[in-house]
């Protein structure tokens, strides 16, 4: 804290991780001795560089970029690039240091980074964005390396800005290599990558709840937030289980369908016109549109799955959903509930799915590309979605075993944070102090 006192989200990802492993040090006394949490906070590497570039008045912007790599114990870093006015160093890097646990949670061989910039790019043109790819891409391309960090997408970085990434790190190395995932499919890319968070998600919940309450989604009324990458496929799965999907939101306002979320309306704004999802409620009769996201966790539900950004449910959203029947979060955004949230569910007996292992889908289906990648093959949709299914699952069993193995029994988040925890610290103290 005395360190870093200006990075409240870092510290907050930092607090929650160490609140939870301390009973895992009396079982390793060599942690403490090798300095593993001393080390594990502080980033192997801080890049922050000039992203110049020019709009299509001809005049120069400047942004800033970031790359953290966090900790390579176990693997390349790995991690995505968040393009939004809201990034600085300490969203960075919380979001690398959750990236380092979710990684070693899926079981493949990856570390864990981030990085992006405060370029936001609503209302900027492809040609802006594309120079402004290349411009990143341009400083980027000298830390990274398919067997260095390979970057992926995050918050307003999807396959246009990654295409647009991957050519210029092309044209400055004359080199075709897997050094970014969420590829185009002509280009290296996994089928199943763009719907592997959400429908992972997905996955996840529904396998937690199979073994802790014998339940599914079927007929449960879902309250989802956001509407881009992860709340899309999230809604698209959780339809398919047989939910009730009623709402969903972007940073204006939310959505409230009793009648279902119609899905095809939803991606022909977002993704066909990158519009706003208001438009929704002009082509749909049932549906109603409120101004302002953050009450979207007033409409009553039986699950809600926050899939938009960090800190969007506070402690009074916490207890509306509870005080409404929610029984059940699980985190598709990267740390969307405030520590206080969090404590509201576990004195409630929510069922709490952690961001690191709800969410994991998306890194563990960019793992699946990276070995596609290095053996020059692709495979079909139903294979790597059957991994990701069985991956999604193996959390849950990982977790839930680390839990029991420490005396909190299903208690999801800590079992996570233990069990990602543990294989990081380990390849720590064998490495040596490095
Ligand atoms: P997108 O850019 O596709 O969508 C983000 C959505 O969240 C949009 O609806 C956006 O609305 C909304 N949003 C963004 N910032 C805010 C804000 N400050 N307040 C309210 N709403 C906001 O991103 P993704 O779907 O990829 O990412 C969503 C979350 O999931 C993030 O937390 C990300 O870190 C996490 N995640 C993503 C993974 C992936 O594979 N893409 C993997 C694991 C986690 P608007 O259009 O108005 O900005």
């Amino acid at each position: 804290e005395a360190r870093d006192p200006e990075q409240p989200e870092f510290l907050q990802a930092v607090m929650e991780v160490f609140e939870t492993i301390e009973p895992v040090f009396k079982d390793h006394p060599e942690y403490e001795k090798s300095g593993v949490l001393e080390r594990l906070v502080e980033p192997e590497r801080v890049i922050k560089f000039r992203v110049p570039w020019i709009d299509d008045e001809g005049h120069v912007q400047v942004n800033r970029g970031y790359r953290i790599q966090f900790n390579s114990a176990i693997g390349p870093y790995k991690g995505g690039l968040r393009f939004h006015p809201t990034v600085t160093e300490s969203v960075i890097k919380f979001l690398g240091f959750e990236q380092i646990f979710k990684n070693s949670l899926t079981g493949l061989p990856m570390g864990g980074g981030k990085g992006g910039s405060d370029f936001d790019p609503k209302g900027r043109s492809d040609a802006e964005v594309m120079r402004f790819c290349q411009s990143f891409m341009t400083e980027l391309q000298r830390h990274v390396g398919q067997f260095t960090d390979v970057p992926a997408g995050d918050i307003n970085v999807g396959a246009r800005e990654v295409g647009y990434m991957f050519g210029q790190y092309k044209r400055l190395r004359n080199e075709f290599a897997g050094v970014l995932t969420g590829k185009g499919l002509e280009f290296g890319g996994s089928l199943a990558r763009t719907e592997a968070t959400g429908y992972g998600l997905c996955y996840y919940t529904q396998e937690a709840l199979r073994v802790l309450r014998n339940d599914s989604f079927a007929g449960k009324t879902v309250v989802v937030s956001g509407s881009g990458n992860v709340a899309i496929f999230a809604i698209e799965k959780a339809q398919e289980l047989g939910a009730n999907v009623v709402t969903c939101s972007d940073s204006n306002g939310y959505i409230y369908d009793p009648n279902g979320i119609d899905l095809d309306i939803v991606k022909d704004i977002k993704l066909e016109h990158r519009g706003r999802i208001k438009e929704y409620a002009d082509r749909v009769a049932s549906a109603e549109y409120h101004e302002g996201c953050s009450e979207v966790w007033t409409v009553p539900c039986d699950i809600a799955l926050p899939c938009a950004t960090q800190n969007e449910i506070d402690e009074p959203h916490a207890q509306a959903l509870v005080d409404n029947g929610c029984t059940v979060v699980c985190e598709g955004a990267n740390m969307p509930s405030t520590p206080a949230a969090i404590a509201v569910y576990q004195n409630n007996g929510v069922l709490y799915g952690p961001a690191k292992a709800a969410n994991a889908g998306g890194v563990a289906v960019s793992g699946l590309e990276m070995s596609q990648n290095s053996y020059r093959l692709s495979w079909t949709f139903e294979e790597t979605d059957k991994r990701l299914q069985g991956i999604m699952e193996s959390i849950v069993a990982e977790s839930l075993a680390a839990a029991k193995q420490y005396g909190h029994e299903g208690d999801l988040m800590m079992g996570a944070n233990i069990a990602g925890f543990i294989k990081v610290a380990n390849a720590m103290v064998a490495e040596g102090i490095i």
